[in-house]
């Protein structure tokens, strides 16, 4: 077995039966001919059913994390929707207490006239996590790092609970990326990935994936779900996550590496109350963080002394840094988390994120130290 980045590579290389060309061409077609006996030798009939740039990036994301099966989707949220798509009325869900907002969103505005209902548990709790479990819980939903204070869960222990009441486990990786944490791997069933972060790289595609570690009845329930209801990526779309793929872990060990100088820096700025980073002794996920990840990855979260004018103040002194919400790309993004989320929000007023690029850090932190000036 060779190294992940060998094994990732690989992945991307395509057999062009018609010009042996390197990079895989991006076949447009909606529909493919039949033999004459009406079968489809190459297994594809219909875009929606299947297609050949999708397959390619369901095969490579399936080798990324180790699974059996994986599916690409037309985005992180129709991934997700997936998921929720396959329980019935009047199942419960347990997600952390800081997830993705798009998560309980979807539960609150589309699927509670579905009858699904969900609570929401601080899973650094174990107890709190096997308490919130009723007779109608089918899943326990893992997000970690968690956005925007970089909250761990202990993917093992709770993939262990999740065996051991009959629930399915799954975990969105997007922060982490297969690079630096595999679920998989960690006994949890479903990874689930925005590929419009860290896969794709460039800020150029949107697009979302489900890897589940056994091809069993229920990974095919998905396929039918994401199938059947178009939940699927377009075929330039899967061209650009396998192209993001190919530098993926170049990329998210290079930023990562940008990631700590900018937290060292900040970490001693007078101006500075608090740095949100898992590579910190002082995080409170920080063991788990080191038995579970690689490495502690490139985003984080600061507090700036102050209030939310203070905060926006920096923002707008800075420039290189872009601002943006998002993240996962190559150019270094700071936003201000509560205006993004909203009023109901629970991120602090003088919190800002920054996903950490790939310009040098001497003049990312030149930057931020002239902002904080
Ligand atoms: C962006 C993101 C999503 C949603 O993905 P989309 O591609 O925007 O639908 C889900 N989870 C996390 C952690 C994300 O960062």
């Amino acid at each position: 077995m060779n190294q992940f980045e060998t094994e990732a590579m690989l992945s991307t290389h395509y057999q062009d039966h018609n010009a042996d060309a390197i990079i895989p061409p991006i076949y447009l077609s909606t529909n493919f001919e039949r033999a004459p006996d009406g079968t489809y030798p190459k297994g594809y009939g219909y875009i929606r059913e299947n297609t050949p740039n999708r397959a390619h990036l369901e095969d490579c994301l399936k080798v990324l994390e180790h699974g059996e099966l994986a599916l690409a989707f037309s985005s992180g949220q129709a991934a997700t929707a997936a998921i929720f798509q396959s329980l019935g009325p009047g199942d419960h869900i347990i997600l952390p207490d800081q997830v993705y907002y798009g998560t309980p969103g979807l539960l609150t505005e589309i699927y509670a006239s579905w009858g699904l209902s969900y609570s929401q548990v601080d899973m650094s709790d174990l107890a709190a996590v096997r308490s919130a479990i009723n007779e109608r819980t089918r899943l326990i939903w893992m997000e970690t790092p968690s956005n925007p204070l970089l909250k761990i869960v202990d993917i093992a222990a709770i993939a262990e609970i999740a065996k051991e009441k009959g629930l399915l486990s799954i975990c969105d990786n997007t922060w982490a990326t297969p690079v630096l944490q595999q679920p998989l791997s960690l006994g949890c069933d479903v990874v689930m990935h925005a590929t419009t972060k860290y896969m794709g790289g460039h800020s150029d595609v949107l697009g979302g994936a489900l890897v589940f570690g056994k091809a069993d009845a229920y990974a095919l329930k998905i396929q039918r779900i994401q199938r059947l209801m178009g939940m699927v990526p377009a075929p330039f779309d899967c061209w650009l996550v396998i192209r993001g793929i190919k530098t993926l872990a170049m990329r998210v060990k290079a930023q990562t590496q940008h990631a700590k100088a900018l937290v060292e820096f900040l970490q001693t700025h007078p101006r500075v109350e608090k740095v949100h980073y898992p590579g910190l002794k002082t995080h409170l996920g920080h063991e788990i963080a080191l038995r579970q990840m690689s490495d502690f990855g490139a985003l984080l979260s600061v507090q700036i002394q102050g209030e939310r004018e203070e905060a926006f103040e920096v923002v707008n002194k800075l420039k290189i840094f872009r601002r943006a919400t998002s993240l996962g790309g190559v150019e270094s993004l700071i936003e201000h988390r509560k205006s993004v989320e909203g009023p109901l929000s629970p991120s602090p007023e003088n919190l800002l994120r920054i996903s950490a690029g790939l310009e040098n850090p001497v003049d990312l932190i030149n930057d931020l130290s002239q902002a904080l000036s």
